[in-house]
């Protein structure tokens, strides 16, 4: 058994072992690595990929190319390791510690390596990103913003790039497909979470396989998302999985269409121009009132634009003229039409009659059709890092959820020892009776430290608290820098510098993250600021040259601040609240003390505080009665023991909520996998021949099943029957034909032989090549309108669902078999059009208009923690009908508060979006009234 196969089936708790037994066998090439010459070392790459190539060639499928590419890469790892921290040590000037070899080998088999704050993880990330690299099918490297996306690239750029591989960098900016695709067909790609997700939905809305722009696509067997290394993995994993990535926007013109419609149906006259079956509930319009139609709209043909559909318009224009009335199924109401139920008579507030029936009707009532946003696509963060093929993520702060990430994402938490012995006094917490009390003591503190010249970083959980205590330091006099995590390159420029010798740093938790604190400060920083103080430009030689010669100077004056900083203590890192989860509280903490330097920290509490509140009630109370002091705190073990038990509770809560939310997002996620996948085979070329032969034989037998009831002659509506046909097909069978007709099934087969024969004689006119391309282009228009009236159809659903949640109804299992119902129904849908489009589109037409899409935009989580403060919300909204501790066979409604708002790039929300407030509610039902 191999050395790899021993770690993969290394039992629980043994993974740091298994890690740690890699690095003597990198040390050991380390030797024979260190002799080679700088082109020797280079050529190594190539050499690896041979041997990836040689692993390849010999597989017989692709689920076999995949296991031995693994082998190969797995067998290669101590020799690629080896090679990369030569060129660490070369390029970048540093070479892995032991423990980030350990750290690569964890994310190398897909596991969450939890490194503390400063251990170096940007470079630890090098490791497995060079040896899966060699695959040759991208590496992705996922960063919580485009600051750190942009530096990282930069950074690990330069050892990459002297190893011979190419780095891409996906930041949202205004880069065309064209640039995007070749920053993806990089070995190695940097981008942000939300830029990732954003594209994979892109590449799901083209229509030719040319414009997408991950690869992969291009091979069918291979997906394109084969391995990405997630920098601050419990972020973009835990804080903002539940938000989705949506991409909204709303067709022009579609308004309009309906109006035309509603005009040419109201020329109509039923019997003449079409039946209706009240019965059934069914328009059919006739060959006359086709016609009358066509010369209305100024066509040739009804069918001559399969992306406008204008034979779905016509259908629900005369559903709506004939099937629908006024004051019975639905009133007008402040220029709204709203559906009356028909059996309580009560207007169902908030419910839409759906594929554009509800626009027929207000198009008919002349009343204004609501051209809102819709959702065009969306993906949670959870089910898109869900795809790749493997998936490693680094951390500070990861064992606290070391449970979600192995239930979630099937991901396995391994701690790895920090390379210094850490040295960090963190104090337990003071409490104060009063939040005022609080703040005054907390102020003192930092004045006294400032006063000592030692550096102080003040962390707050939400912008409105920096404000609030900034005020404070202002009224003292002392000078310091405010954070709240909206501009990340300032920030990353200000937080460098926070180990400064009496530098006052006040941030929410998230500012800045991801850049080192160095005690003293960083001389790199200083030399740039200075240069820009003097008014060089980047990137110019005098700005270069003014640079190198700042430098030296301001290292030395880091270098005997840092001593200074040192024996005062280190970096400071005072907490002015608890977080709801102590994940958050150990990111701030680990702020200090980075790789064994000095530091200390301690957090400031009062019993006003959102979470003492709540949780910690009884005893603390009674001790702090009203006998006690304002300005006196409370400081025991066993209170701060107590704090964390009762983030404990909240930590548990936020996760069964995450795992319901999850199980609501899971039935979007396996239909739009079927959709996805559907979509890219047909974009692939895929041959549809079989499947057109196949719709057509299940739309006639639907067809016949509702025109002919029964078995006997008598039971069948012969007219209507052909008019509907004369829908799908241009049908040669007559009145006369089916007179001789005995029995249901060879009515059936006689309009099956029919439609085919028909469908085999188009094929020889248009040719068969044509043919095939005539419905790849129908089967993807068709997919598209469908998917996206469902996707906005869903939305209603879900509306109406969390209103059932209120109800007795158990709303997961309602939105499950709803949306089953719905998606089966869009499906046999997209089968209907496709029969009818193929039948009677002659050609293709390369510029057939497409709709146009207008108002595009983005929204994606916005940064978690800081700014909404969650257990606020949840305490607020919920407390009452939140049991503490869930019980398995009781439905968990998703409290709508909980689930983080998509913050919106732009002004106005869409009206199915989210309000900006965060209320939880659509924008057009609570501030876009
Ligand atoms: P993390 O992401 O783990 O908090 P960073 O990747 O930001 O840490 O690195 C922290 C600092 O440590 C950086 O200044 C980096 O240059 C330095 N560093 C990392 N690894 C090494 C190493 N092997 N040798 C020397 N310095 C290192
Ligand atoms: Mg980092």
């Amino acid at each position: 058994m191999g050395l790899f196969n021993k770690i993969l089936h290394a039992g629980e708790g043994r993974r740091l072992k298994a890690v740690q037994s890699i690095v003597p066998e990198v040390n050991a090439l380390e030797p024979d690595v260190e002799r080679l010459s700088d082109d020797q070392l280079v050529a190594k790459t190539s050499e690896f990929k041979a041997r990836v190539d040689r692993a390849r060639s010999s597989a017989k499928n692709p689920q076999q190319e995949k296991d031995l590419v693994g082998d190969a890469l797995d067998e290669m790892l101590p020799e690629a390791f080896a090679v990369v921290r030569e060129a660490g040590r070369r390029v970048l000037g540093q070479r892995h510690f032991d423990v980030q070899v350990m750290g690569g080998t964890a994310l190398h088999l897909g596991w969450v390596a939890e490194m503390k704050t400063g251990e170096g993880k940007t470079l630890v990330s090098t490791l497995p990103a060079y040896l899966n690299a060699l695959a040759g099918r991208g590496v992705h490297l996922v960063t919580v913003n485009d600051y750190l996306a942009k530096r990282d690239a930069e950074w690990m750029g330069r050892l990459h790039r002297f190893l011979g591989l190419s780095i891409g960098v996906v930041v949202p900016d205004d880069s065309t497909a064209d640039e995007k695709r070749v920053q993806y067909d990089c070995d190695i790609t940097y981008g942000t979470n939300n830029e990732f997700g954003f594209d994979y939905l892109r590449d799901n809305m083209v229509v030719e396989i040319a414009e997408q722009v991950q690869r992969g696509h291009r091979n069918q067997s291979w997906s394109p998302h084969f391995f990405a290394v997630v920098d601050e993995v419990d972020s973009i994993l835990i804080d903002e999985a539940r938000t989705p990535l949506i991409i909204s926007g709303r067709a022009a013109d579609a308004a309009e269409l309906y109006y035309q419609f509603a005009r040419v149906v109201r020329g109509l006259q039923r019997d003449r121009d079409y039946e209706v079956d009240e019965a059934k509930r069914t328009v059919v319009p006739t060959e006359e009132g086709v016609e009358r139609v066509e010369q209305a709209l100024g066509v040739e043909n009804l069918y001559e634009n399969v992306h406008q559909n204008y034979v779905h318009q016509l259908q629900q224009a005369l559903r709506g003229k004939e099937l629908f009335k006024r004051d019975v199924d639905y009133i007008i109401q402040d220029g709204e039409v709203k559906i009356v139920d028909e059996f309580t008579g009560r207007i169902l507030e908030g419910r839409r009659w759906s594929e554009g029936l509800h626009q027929a009707v207000e198009a008919k009532e002349n009343v204004k059709i609501k051209e809102e946003n819709q959702t065009l696509a969306t993906v949670t963060l959870q089910n898109y890092f869900r795809m790749y093929e493997k998936l490693g993520g680094m951390t500070g702060t990861a064992s606290t959820e070391a449970g979600e990430f192995a239930h979630t994402y099937d991901l396995q938490v391994v701690s790895i020892p920090t390379n210094r012995p850490m040295v960090r006094m963190d104090n337990s917490d003071f409490i104060y009776k009063t939040e005022d009390a609080k703040y005054a003591a907390a102020v003192d503190d930092i004045e006294e430290r400032y006063e000592q010249g030692q550096p102080v970083l003040v962390g707050t959980i939400s912008v409105e608290k920096s404000e609030k205590l900034s005020r404070e330091l202002q009224k003292k006099g002392i000078p310091h820098e405010v954070l709240n995590a909206k501009q990340h390159e300032r920030e990353a420029e200000i937080v460098t510098q926070a180990g400064k010798l009496g530098s006052v740093t006040v941030a929410t938790n998230m500012a800045g993250r991801g850049v080192d604190i160095l005690l003293g400060g960083n001389p790199e920083g200083l030399a740039r600021r200075e240069c820009l103080k003097e008014g060089l430009v980047v990137g110019t030689p005098e700005f270069g040259a003014r640079y190198e010669e700042l430098l030296p100077g301001f290292q030395e004056i880091c270098q005997a601040e840092g001593e200074k900083v040192r024996e005062l203590g280190g970096l400071y890192v005072l907490g002015t609240e608890r977080h709801e989860s102590r994940r958050i509280d150990n990111q701030l903490r680990g702020r200090s003390g980075r790789q064994g330097d000095a530091g200390e920290s301690r957090f400031y509490l009062s019993l006003e505080d959102e979470l003492m509140r709540l949780f910690a009630t009884g005893l603390m109370s009674r001790v702090m009665n009203a006998s006690f002091p304002d300005d006196v705190p409370l400081e025991s073990k066993m209170v701060s023991r107590a704090v964390e038990r009762a983030q404990g509770t909240v930590e548990d809560r936020n996760f069964e909520i995450r795992k319901n939310v999850l199980k609501y997002d899971e039935v979007m996620n396996e239909q739009r996998k079927i959709i996805y996948r559907r979509r890219q085979q047909i974009l692939d070329g895929e041959d549809l021949g079989e499947e057109a032969i196949k719709a057509i034989e299940s739309a006639m037998a639907r067809l016949v099943g509702e025109y002919c009831l029964g078995e006997y002659f008598e039971d069948w509506d012969v007219p209507g029957l052909l008019d509907a046909a004369r829908l799908y097909y241009p049908t040669r069978i007559t009145k006369d034909q089916i007179d001789e007709i005995i029995g249901r099934e060879a009515l059936e087969d006689l309009f099956v032989e029919d439609a085919k024969a028909l469908y085999d004689d188009k094929a020889e006119s248009v040719g068969v090549e044509n043919l095939r391309d005539i419905e790849r282009r129908v089967m993807l228009s068709v997919i598209d309108q469908h998917w996206r009236e469902h996707l906005y159809e869903m939305d209603y659903l879900q509306e109406g669902i969390n209103l059932r949640a209120m109800g007795q109804q158990d709303p997961l299992s309602e939105w499950q078999r709803e949306g089953f119902d719905m998606f089966e129904a869009m499906m046999g849908q997209i089968e209907d059009d496709f029969v009818r489009y193929v039948f009677h589109l002659q050609v293709v037409v390369d510029d057939e208009p497409r709709p146009d899409i207008r108002n595009i935009s983005y929204s994606a989580p916005s940064d978690p923690v800081q700014g909404s403060n969650a257990i606020e919300a949840a305490m607020s909204a919920q407390a009452e009908e939140m049991p503490l501790s869930f019980d398995d066979d009781q439905p968990v409604p998703i409290p709508a508060a909980v689930q983080q708002q998509p913050v919106r790039a732009d002004k106005t929300p869409g009206r199915n979006e989210p309000c900006f407030c965060g209320s939880g509610k659509k924008y057009k039902l609570c501030h876009g009234r």
